[in-house]
């Protein structure tokens, strides 16, 4: 069974075909700048045929039939023929309180999914988009697999915010959580790589990327997690601000005589490691820059540090205890020397590192970076959210 995993973006389209007899990934790729003049269209196979050319896609139709005649394409294909793609797995960034797991998506679902659209007014109209593209190109089973559904778990408490009640009643105003897909992975994974059930473990998981969060995770459930109503709460990211006093956007919307879009994209885009050290979001540039002796660079890297270790602190409280915790996604994954920082901010807690396995557990590696004798384990796991959705979308077949 071959199963085509689909994240559309706003002006992007990226896709993975999966062979679920081996879980191996036949080919993947991205299309970029749809609706612009260059967009560009990028292809890999599995056996290293690489393709890539500026082809004109005017909407996501257009890059789904690029992607799909590619596919089949006698240099650079994968497949003999498209009948053998048996089903598409769509990433839906928001599935609000409508979705507590992965759907087929018929008629019912696409409007769900459309009236969720005020709350990820971004994400969900591009998923859309990719969905009635697919649904044009292609004529197979489609599922939708949602960021929000591995929260869907959190209690009331967790999940509230103490303003009144009339606007969640009104508007739905509440945490709901992202990354979701990412959390249940490592956290599966982490249970496994312990050998134990996840049923008996408290784990933290630690998605930090140019997007992170962190999710508390009892017995397999969501507890709580960082992200709020959208991606932009938690902990410092990339370009975003993470958790602020919410009367800031007040006062610099009157200072700066700013309207609530600007102040927005000022959250969104012009905030975290970017805004702090004024040289990227990029964590490698950052990190270049602060070992250069760069203040602002060392400042952020100070924050992003601090913040990552009163989030997982609050959550050992609020799990009350931790068996495990689990870093994941490009900086995760990637910046050992965060790690460090981080494990060493909780050794008060009986949690010791090994430094050198830590600093070689990095692109792409899997393993525990912590001590035997350590109190809490603390596991590297690359993070595998398109395999995630192939999963869910072959079991929701074969059903
Ligand atoms: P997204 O949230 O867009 O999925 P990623 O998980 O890909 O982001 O993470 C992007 C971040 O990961 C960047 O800040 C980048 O610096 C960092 N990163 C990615 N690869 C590496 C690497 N090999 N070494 C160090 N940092 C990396």
């Amino acid at each position: 069974m071959k199963i085509l995993v689909i994240n559309s973006g706003s002006s992007s389209l990226k896709y993975q075909l999966i062979d679920m007899n081996n879980e191996k990934v036949l080919a993947k790729g991205l299309c970029e700048k749809i609706g612009e003049t260059n967009s560009n269209f990028k292809h890999k196979t599995f056996d290293g045929r690489e393709f890539e050319k500026l082809i004109n896609m005017s909407n996501h139709k257009e890059a789904f039939v690029e992607v799909k005649n590619i596919l089949i394409n006698k240099e650079y294909g994968v497949l003999d023929d498209l009948s053998e793609i048996s089903a598409v797995g769509h990433r839906i960034v928001q599935g609000g309180s409508l979705f507590k797991d992965s759907v087929i998506i018929d008629d019912d679902v696409i409007s769900k999914i459309e009236s969720l659209i005020p709350l990820a007014p971004l994400h969900n109209a591009a998923h859309l988009h990719g969905i009635l593209a697919c649904k044009e190109v292609l004529n197979v089973t489609q599922v939708a697999v949602f960021d929000t559904s591995f929260h869907s778990t959190m209690p009331p408490k967790a999940y509230m915010f103490a303003l009144p009640y009339e606007y969640y009643e009104k508007y739905n105003i509440r945490r709901y959580g992202f990354h979701g897909t990412s959390h249940r992975y490592v956290s599966k994974r982490c249970a496994e790589l312990m050998g134990k059930d996840i049923e008996s473990l408290k784990i933290i998981t630690c998605h930090i990327g140019n997007g992170s969060s962190i999710t508390a995770i009892n017995g397999g459930k969501v507890l709580d997690t960082s992200m709020g109503l959208t991606p932009l709460d938690g902990i410092m990211m990339g370009t975003r601000c993470g958790t602020i006093d919410p009367s800031v956007v007040t006062y610099i919307a009157e200072k700066e005589n700013l309207s609530f879009s600007e102040i927005d994209d000022i959250m969104n885009k012009k905030s975290g490691l970017l805004g702090i050290s004024g040289i990227s979001n990029d964590d490698r540039e950052v990190i270049k820059a602060a070992n250069e002796g760069n203040q602002r660079a060392i400042l952020a890297h100070e924050m992003l540090r601090y913040q990552m270790t009163k989030i997982i602190g609050s959550y050992i409280a609020a799990l009350q205890g931790c068996d495990a915790i689990v870093f994941t996604a490009g900086v995760g994954e990637n910046q050992w020397p965060h790690r460090e920082a981080v494990c060493e901010n909780l050794a008060f807690l009986g949690l010791e590192i090994d430094k050198d396995i830590n600093r070689n557990t990095v692109l792409g590696k899997e393993g525990k970076i912590s001590k035997d004798s350590s109190k809490i384990s603390v596991y590297v796991i690359p993070t595998n959210e398109e395999l995630v959705i192939a999963r869910d979308t072959k079991k929701l077949l074969e059903k």
